[in-house]
């Protein structure tokens, strides 16, 4: 009797064994994935990612492409991704973690920290704060439409996937080098193109006031109906601003943001007799397959349509 048991117990443990070796060598949610599992809180900084790692990881984008990512309700594949992730690129500067701070919230409850899985891509970027009064010592998060900042976005995500994953670190390298010299171009292309439109002209108006980076890159003069997503949008008050500016210039178009309800910009054009020129890519990439789909596009969009609009 005690033999079999021994007998009983010994076969037990080994076909447990070979259960936990079968178990683990196929890589399931208890074991080291092989590829990094990399979250990115929106399309821009997803696509970024994507750019400079290709298939090296796992990306999981939270925000949907055309959604405002100020204030979001994460789904509960974004909770469970979190909670899976190596890396978690968000923006920062008050752009997830500002308003309701979904972001932070979610991060915080799977446990994760800043710059151990954490990681704002702004980082090293020269912050611009808010103008409205009362609020001056908030930061404004749309520092990725400056080009030049977007270069920063991608050499601080190119950093943080090598320390990680130091075995693709000449591929992170080589599609870093290569993305950069491509945004570089760009950039110099546009600021040669505004620099031939009178001053006068070169007043840019958009809902949300996303464009103050933007502007000061380009030489324009941003008015907006409201200065940031998280605050109401289209008061009076808001829009006496707005209707001033731009009968105190001689600027003919007006644009809209693919991520805003359109309802302000259309009363807008109603008060002042001008069109709206084009929609424009602010905080969301384009639907994928239609120009604006990526970070490059979107940009590229945005430059040709806003000049376009303000030479007339
Ligand atoms: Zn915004």
């Amino acid at each position: 009797m005690k033999r079999l048991s021994i007998i009983v117990v010994t076969a037990a443990v080994i076909i447990g064994g070979v259960l936990w070796f079968v178990n683990g060598s196929k890589g399931g949610k208890t074991t080291q994935h092989d590829k990094l599992h990399v979250i990115a809180t929106n399309s821009i900084i997803g696509n970024m990612v994507e750019e400079i790692a290709g298939d090296k990881v796992d990306l999981h984008t939270i925000v949907p492409r055309g959604t405002d990512p100020h204030e979001y309700e994460p789904r509960p594949q974004d909770v469970s991704a979190t909670q899976e992730a190596d890396i978690l690129f968000h923006n920062g500067l008050n752009l997830e973690t500002g308003g309701s701070g979904w972001f932070k919230k979610m991060y915080q409850n799977a446990g994760k920290k800043n710059n151990k899985e954490v990681y704002a891509v702004s980082k090293n970027v020269e912050a611009k704060h808010l103008t409205d009064a009362g609020k001056e010592n908030e930061l404004d998060p749309h520092a990725w439409l400056d080009i030049q900042n977007g270069i920063k976005y991608v050499k601080n995500i190119e950093k943080v996937l090598i320390d990680k994953d130091p075995k693709n670190s000449s591929t992170y390298e080589k599609n870093t080098k290569a993305y950069v010299a491509k945004l570089t171009e760009l950039d110099k292309g546009a600021k040669t193109k505004f620099k031939s439109i009178p001053e006068n002209k070169r007043v840019l108006v958009t809902s949300e006031g996303a464009f103050k980076y933007f502007s000061a890159a380009y030489d324009i003069t941003p008015a907006f109906i409201w200065e940031i997503n998280t605050e109401s949008q289209g008061t009076p008050e808001q829009m006496k601003q707005v209707l001033a500016k731009i009968r105190g210039s001689e600027v003919q178009s007006l644009f809209l943001e693919s991520s805003v309800s359109p309802k302000a910009m259309e009363k807008v054009s109603k008060e002042t007799g001008l069109s709206i020129y084009s929609k424009i890519y602010t905080d969301s990439l384009a639907k994928k397959g239609v120009q604006g789909d990526t970070y490059y596009s979107m940009m590229k969009w945005n430059l040709d349509k806003i000049a376009e609009g303000l030479s007339k």
